[in-house]
């Protein structure tokens, strides 16, 4: 398989160049170049009777075809471990009703879906990297506002070839967050807080990948910059193996007939999570549709709704953060391919986006779309009330982004009177948004006062669920990163001074 760009004609890169590059010359976005083969009823076989990680490597094969299927297994071996993800199914399913099932992404390191892709990522980019003949060691850089950073240190540590520095808004992260990183363990990782909030964190790592000077010092210490942010291939990649894994698992249980379709609901933000879904039906997935879950921040329900993208409008802040989006960067992907791969259409959007904030698709476009994708949203009132029922009608606990998408399940079989058997992803534990799910089952009274720490305790005592490994105990592990930069002239400082030494 080879990648070509979503805005041009230039000439397609192999898997790892993809990996490598993470933005194709050009500004597009890296997509297959050539057609995607539906597994055969043997690979199907092969896929309902393995394990998540053999299924990953089935499904991953033919994307990473300049990988040996030795190095996609190794590489596999070590981002699906026991002792990182606490469920031996590492994706399991929930089954609530007989035509419902949450899909439980949440079972890595940080208790949320990220970790998916980005405990697979740094072993793929180390191995990438050196196929395309680069010696120099490959230094992440992150700024973040949450929860991305710390996905990306627990997927960083200790990998060889890789250093990783995050930055983050020293008042711009919940207590809970700001533990996460300031104890993180592992020999090769770097966290930094920035005087500021998260666009001042944001502008000092964009500043620092501009530098040409601090460039070329850089690779005299033997050092290349990179990012892991979520338009790479390599993280894209990973999210495709958990539509077929549930799907083929549901299979093996007998809860699905042969080629009987099936509905995904996908709390949306950046629309990478929803996007591998649609790979997956190009590789033969029994899809009915993607259901598109967004909170008050709906750009994309409107979107599909219209056909115009208009981020023109107020951006707020919700109890599902992570969704909290203008500028859906994945879309791009699905534009191309439904638009019939015409780089000249997407280029042109993309540009009225940036120049206009908005534009519009043309009707066959949408049309395509919206045979496979339909949106909607729920406000914080119906999200809390979704924590509630969700609770009540089957004694299952979801965090608020989860919710937003069982809201939405519930809107969709409404509107559409489409009930085939469907899939929530569940992409956070309820845990990590502790407050917003205390709240919305026990009310404000019970939450105020309460310190992030004690949540997570009243949580587990009312619910009887225990608290994820990654959460728990935070408050008692010791700090082990402390230094603090006052501006962007800072972080580069601090920035040589950490690589300065090796470890
Ligand atoms: C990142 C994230 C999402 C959104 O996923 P996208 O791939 O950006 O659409 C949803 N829920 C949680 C908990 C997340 O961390």
């Amino acid at each position: 398989m080879r990648y070509r760009s979503t805005r041009n004609e230039s000439e397609p890169v192999s898997p790892a160049e993809a990996i490598v590059m993470g933005i194709a010359p050009g500004g597009g976005l890296f997509v297959p170049a050539e057609p995607l083969i539906p597994f055969s009823p043997e690979q199907q076989e092969r896929l309902r009777e393995g394990s998540y990680q053999e299924r990953a490597a089935l499904v991953l094969e033919p994307f990473l075809s300049d990988f040996s299927r030795e190095e996609i297994d190794d590489c596999l071996r070590q981002a699906y471990r026991r002792d990182r993800f606490d469920h031996p199914a590492i994706a399991p399913l929930r089954r609530v009703s007989p035509d419902l099932w949450f899909l439980e992404l949440w079972h890595g390191p940080t208790a949320a879906f990220k970790d998916m892709a980005l405990q697979l990522l740094p072993h793929l980019l180390s191995r990438a990297a050196r196929k395309c003949g680069e010696d120099l060691e490959i230094v992440i850089l992150t700024a973040t506002s949450g929860d991305t950073g710390k996905a990306a240190l627990e997927g960083f540590k200790d990998v060889p070839g890789t250093r990783i520095i995050v930055f983050y808004p020293a008042k711009g992260v919940s207590e809970i967050q700001k533990r996460q990183m300031i104890t993180q363990e592992g020999d090769n990782v770097h966290v930094i807080a920035v005087q500021g909030n998260f666009d001042d964190a944001q502008s000092g790592v964009k500043a620092i990948f501009n530098d040409g000077t601090l460039k070329i010092t850089l690779a005299g210490l033997g050092y290349t910059l990179s990012s892991a942010n979520s338009i790479n291939w390599g993280r894209l990649a990973p999210q495709i193996v958990y539509y077929h894994s549930a799907y083929q698992e549901l299979r093996a249980q007998g809860a699905l007939e042969e080629g009987e379709k099936l509905n995904f609901v996908v709390p949306t933000g950046n629309f990478g999570n929803i996007l591998a879904g649609y790979y997956a039906y190009r590789q033969g997935l029994p899809l009915g549709r993607l259901i598109c879950a967004s909170n008050r921040n709906h750009v994309l329900t409107d979107f599909f709704k219209t056909g115009v993208y208009d981020r023109r409008r107020p951006f707020y802040r919700t109890s599902s953060p992570s969704m909290d989006i203008l500028i859906s960067s994945n879309l791009e992907r699905l534009l191309f391919e439904l638009s019939g791969r015409q780089p000249k259409k997407v280029q042109r959007w993309m540009e009225q986006l940036a120049r206009e904030g908005r534009y519009r698709i043309d009707l066959k476009t949408a049309a395509a779309i919206r045979k496979l994708f339909w949106g909607g949203f729920a406000d914080e009132e119906k999200t809390a009330a979704a924590i509630r029922d969700t609770y009540r009608d089957y004694g299952y606990l979801v965090d608020p982004h989860t919710a937003v998408g069982k809201a939405v399940l519930d809107q969709y079989r409404e509107a559409t009177g489409d009930c085939r058997k469907a899939v929530i992803l569940s992409t956070a534990s309820p845990f990590k948004f502790n407050g917003s799910v205390c709240r919305a089952l026990f009310g404000a009274d019970a939450v105020r006062g309460k310190s992030e720490f004690e949540l997570l305790e009243f949580l587990s005592r009312e619910t009887g669920l225990p608290i994820p490994e990654g959460l728990n105990q935070l408050d008692k592990k010791p700090v082990r990163h402390r230094l603090t930069a006052a501006d962007g002239e800072m972080m580069k400082k601090m920035l040589l001074m950490l690589l300065s030494f090796r470890p």
